[in-house]
């Protein structure tokens, strides 16, 4: 066994406002309002479910950069500095500093919440390492200091062979100038994995090209130790009120203040509903389908249902029509007014507390309220049992088609994300099928599908 010391990463940290490659070493100190820490916060979520998304999907690195960089210039983003041209390069990134501080408050509870935000965090750094140029790359490993040993020309040539076939993504003469680094093999666990590196009594020969592997491990090392100290700092942090209720309120209530990010353009009439079905993801489509066939749904079902129309632009005047209508071959209009209007105009802001009620997001439809015997609310890809959801899929056709959209294999596909508790990328695999675009944003919204199925049949 050769005796390599493994590596503890240092980092100039004067250096990394200015750099959008930061292992994160400096906590902001800069003062900032509520609104703002709730707003960061939020923010670098929906960025990072957005980096889930991406993950799920193991997406090649070109792919990658593409997927999560539109989601990026909307959230939090984060430019290479260039010579006249003028942007706020300073505050992009104190913002990506202080977001992601306030996250790690959030995230080190406990070991799920902190091996799921290293994992996207450290995704979502490979990916700007894959957008940074040459320079920013250069100063990053400097900075790392990173000083494993080079392989010797003798120790080359005595090995050369095996260091050929060990890495296929390079040809002999390239492998003949290439540096190699002597690192432990833990630390190249990526390349182990791939069988792309040559490994030899413990140390792993790893092509100067492939130093990404070995900065992402340092990454994840470090935010997985920052985490930890973290995590025992918690009860000090909680002693302020305003920032643990924000803190401890983070999960539940920043995925559904995504839902700010849904606006859905146009109004509905009652008369349109019909038609506009045809748009609907499955779980609306369903309930749509349920209330013609059985001319009810039970509360659960005109919960969900009934607040989607309104959020998708249903008024109250005409989901009154709508509703008294659908009901009307067993509800009497006296029955109707007596049972069902009030709890309409509830969700319209115009009886009781006066609240207007936004529609359900995805995670609320998916986390709580399970459908019993008799319901129809709840998702589709969560809560049918596999043969309903198969012939679901199976029957899914495009507005005005006969034919069904998806094939066997594509069925299959969306089958195996629901199994493995992917639901929400099964519901977007299903509107990027349907639409043929690729690499659509994660739905997280009922009314984010039904927008952007319009929008996209709009274009065509
Ligand atoms: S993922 Fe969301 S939009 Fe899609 S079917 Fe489930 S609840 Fe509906």
């Amino acid at each position: 066994m050769l005796g390599i010391k493994r590596q503890q990463v240092q980092i100039d940290q004067d250096r990394n406002i200015h750099s959008k490659l930061s292992f994160y070493r400096t906590p902001p100190l800069k003062e900032i309002s509520l609104d703002e820490f709730e707003d960061l916060a939020f923010t670098r979520i929906h960025l990072l479910r957005h980096v889930e998304s991406a993950v799920i999907r193991s997406l090649r690195d070109e792919e990658l950069k593409q997927f999560i960089s539109k989601v990026e210039e909307k959230t939090l983003p984060l430019q290479t500095v260039q010579r006249g041209i003028d942007i706020n390069y300073e505050s992009q990134r104190e913002k990506d500093n202080i977001s992601h501080y306030i996250l790690r408050l959030a995230f080190c509870r406990t070991d799920d919440l902190r091996k799921w935000f290293v994992t996207q965090e450290t995704v979502l750094f490979r990916y700007r390492y894959l957008k940074s140029n040459k320079e920013e790359r250069e100063a990053l490993i400097k900075d790392l200091k990173l000083s494993y040993p080079v392989m010797t020309e003798e120790e080359k040539k005595s090995y050369f062979d095996f260091l050929k076939i060990a890495t296929p993504q390079m040809n002999a003469i390239e492998a003949e100038t290439e540096i190699f680094y002597k690192v432990p093999f833990e630390e190249a666990s990526e390349l182990v994995q791939k069988r792309i590196v040559y490994i030899r009594h413990g140390v792993a020969f790893v092509p100067q090209r492939e130093i990404l592997s070995i900065i992402l491990y340092q990454f994840k090392l470090s935010l997985e130790s920052d985490l930890q100290m973290c995590s025992k700092m918690l009860p000090k942090i909680e002693d302020d009120d305003r920032v643990s209720s924000i803190i401890r309120n983070l999960m539940n209530h920043s995925i559904e203040t995504t839902d700010t990010a849904v606006s859905v353009s146009g109004s509905l009439s009652s008369g349109e509903v019909d038609k506009a079905s045809a748009h609907f993801p499955l779980c609306m489509a369903h309930l749509h389908k349920k209330l013609r066939e059985e001319s009810h749904l039970k509360h659960g079902g005109r919960m969900q249902y009934g607040l989607f129309l309104k959020s998708i632009g249903l008024s109250l005047e005409e989901a009154l029509v709508f509703w008294r209508q659908a009901f009307s071959r067993k509800i009497t209009d006296d029955g109707f007014q007596k049972n069902y209007a009030y709890n309409i105009r509830h969700n319209y802001g115009q009886e009781g507390k006066r609240v207007s009620y936004p529609g359900y997001n995805c995670l609320k439809i998916i986390t709580s309220n399970s459908p019993s015997a008799g319901d129809h609310h709840g998702c589709p890809f969560k809560h049918f049992g596999a043969d309903s959801l198969r012939e679901n899929l199976s029957r899914y056709r495009l507005p005005n088609s006969l034919s069904p959209l998806l094939n066997p294999v594509q069925v299959e596909e969306l089958m195996g994300l629901a199994q493995k508790n992917h639901f929400q990328i099964a519901c977007t695999r299903l509107l990027e099928y349907s639409r043929n675009e690729d690499n659509l944003e994660t739905v997280i919204n009922p009314a984010q599908f039904y927008e952007l199925s319009k929008t996209s049949t709009l274009k065509k």
